[in-house]
């Protein structure tokens, strides 16, 4: 037997008990007379206690051979710790050794493997197996281990059906580039790894399948933006017979439940914003409402009094931040520069500071007088000892950049702390988005999101207008979650292909599988799919999703571990038909 316990379990009540505890070495410390040593499994930590004189002279002999990391079984009585340590759930007892054995050596790893590490990223990266000892590390996959029961608790409770759906599919050109796979069977012909199950689980629901979930990964060529990753984790749904309201009411059931049984928080109602509204209030379509700082558009008190900068602008918005009428020249000429950095790209920033004394000092003093002042505090409602911030300039350009710096504010101000969730709907997303590139339209969401029944005419006339039957959760603002319901009418699915671009022919070469099937009797039927990374992290209290992917890639899509993508032999390529294709 290797173990009658693990290192995380043995407490004070197991006093005089006989053990056997296997794991790592963490720690030693030889302080001459007295050794301790740290054992670590994934359980946690449990002290091991030799004495000179007092413990067996071979035990000592073995324990001084002994490094960091080395996998040992040891055996002894539990005792009362005299020192305690009340910081860990083993640390009233501790283990009186009386027999070790080695069962593996280790070399002395590149870095310290304790909550807090000395290895920088790269090396914890190559070294993932190490990274992963780490309790933090450990603790967050036991977050999403967690996270992925309940999630198919509540689904299941639902009548959902987890189903797989393949990994090798066809190649489409809408949304972002594909990883291709090429087919040894058929030289020159490639599969695609999915970017999501999208069109397998609505010809689930043409099946008859009602309501379908799986926990998937998904894979998008892109270029990664920080904290991306090129094959990621979706809780991906889909449901017949249902409306938005049904979708959301489901998902905000299951979002509920796992704030409830994972982290003991009960969340109220999820408020449900229109995407024209959280543009106007707030620049952006995820916006993080833990706190309140909403946009004020001032126009109507901002132009028109020779400042040419407001004159010339098609918005001029501004926000409120309490009680920072005292911020300095310093602070705010900070707060210049960042608007100003060439991510955000303002071209200045004009402040207010409402005094306590009623009196304005402002940035544009010059051009607009104390009432003039008076009469964007009354707007914006910033009372004595607040400072308004303003931008201006192209509305659409104005508003992400007047985000950002709202966003800065609210973490200047603690105003987003990582422990209040503040989850929203996003809803009623246009159908359709201009591409500047390819000059023409595309679907913001995909092709098969229904446009709003009431804004069907407006396909022809005004498409940007187009509102679609799409929805976003967002929690905290960060986008956990998106989905909509679906077309499933073979014609408008047609009529939609058409405003993107494809030809008949090329509708029907591409999707052809899914027209065919609108023919053969399709529900009315929506669907979510949720980021499964991201959940976990916003759990853990983490921006970066990194650290709760086990294997994750690095930002350059590289796996340091097993060194992937690599070259692949000559002969292999031949075999695929590749072998023609220059190595670089
Ligand atoms: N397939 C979509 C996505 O991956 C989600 C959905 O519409 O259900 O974003």
């Amino acid at each position: 037997m290797f173990r009658t316990h693990t290192c995380g379990e043995l407490r004070l009540e197991d006093k005089n008990k006989k053990v056997i505890l296997s794991g790592w070495v963490q720690k030693i410390r030889d302080k001459g007379g007295l050794i301790w040593i740290d054992l670590r499994d994934r359980y946690g930590i449990t002290q091991l206690l030799i004495e000179d004189g007092r413990s067996n002279s071979i035990v000592i002999d073995a324990v001084r051979k002994l490094g960091r990391e080395y996998v040992i079984q040891a055996k002894g009585t539990v005792i009362e710790r005299l020192s305690k340590n009340p910081n860990i759930p083993t640390g009233n007892i501790e283990i009186d050794l009386s027999e070790i054995q080695i069962l593996n050596s280790s070399l002395t790893p590149p870095f310290t493997i304790e909550d807090e590490t000395d290895g920088g990223e790269e090396l914890r990266m190559k070294y993932r197996y190490l990274d992963l000892r780490r309790q933090p590390l450990r603790s967050n996959l036991e977050l999403r281990n967690r996270l992925s029961i309940e999630t198919r608790k509540y689904l299941d409770s639902q009548n959902f059906f987890e189903i797989e759906t393949p990994y090798l599919i066809k190649s489409t050109p809408e949304g972002a580039r594909d990883f291709v796979v090429p087919s040894r069977m058929n030289e020159g012909q490639f599969y695609a790894l999915p970017q999501s199950p999208q069109t397998f689980k609505q010809l689930l629901m043409v099946a008859g399948y009602d309501r379908y979930y799986q926990l998937v990964k998904c894979f998008r060529d892109e270029d990664l933006r920080a904290d991306r990753q090129p094959e990621f984790t979706q809780i991906d749904c889909e449901m017949a017979f249902v409306d938005q309201d049904d979708v959301l009411k489901t998902f905000e059931g299951m979002v509920k439940h796992l704030f409830k049984t994972v982290k003991e928080i009960e969340l109220s109602d999820f408020p449900r914003m229109e995407y024209s509204d959280a543009m106007r209030l707030y620049g952006s379509d995820k916006p993080d409402i833990r706190f309140d700082m909403k946009f004020v558009e001032l126009n109507d008190v901002a132009q028109n009094k020779g400042f040419k900068v407001f004159d010339d602008a098609e918005l001029v918005v501004g926000i409120v931040a309490k009680e920072c009428a005292d911020y300095t020249r310093k602070q705010l000429d900070k707060l210049t520069e960042f608007v100003r950095r060439p991510q955000i790209g303002a071209k200045g920033l004009v402040y207010v500071k409402c005094n306590e004394d009623g009196t304005y000092k402002s940035s544009v003093d010059k051009f607009f007088d104390q009432d003039s002042l008076n009469k964007w505090a009354t707007k914006t409602n910033a009372k004595k000892g607040d400072l308004i911030l303003v931008l201006s300039g192209e509305k659409d350009k104005v508003r992400k950049q007047l985000n950002e710096l709202r966003l800065e504010m609210g973490t200047q101000l603690n105003l987003r702390n990582p422990n209040n969730f503040a989850p929203l709907w996003v809803v009623d997303f246009p159908l359709l988005e201009w591409d500047e590139d390819s000059e023409r339209f595309h679907a913001m969401h995909h092709p098969f999101t229904s446009p709003k029944h009431e804004d069907i005419n407006l396909l022809d006339s005004n498409p940007g207008d187009v509102r679609a039957n799409a929805y976003d959760l967002v929690i905290n603002g960060s986008e956990i979650g998106g989905g909509s319901i679906r077309i499933h009418d073979r014609d408008l699915q047609k009529l939609m292909f058409k405003h993107l671009g494809f030809s008949d022919e090329e509708a029907q070469e591409q999707f052809g599988f899914l027209l065919n099937a609108f023919e053969y009797g399709a529900p009315p039927h929506g669907g979510i799919a949720l980021g499964f990374d991201r959940l976990t992290a916003l759990f853990g209290g983490q921006d970066s999703i990194r650290d709760f992917i086990a294997f994750p890639k690095n930002n350059s899509g590289r796996d340091m571990m097993i060194d992937s993508p690599s070259s692949i032999a000559e002969d292999q390529l031949d075999e695929l038909g590749l072998g023609l294709i220059p190595k670089d």
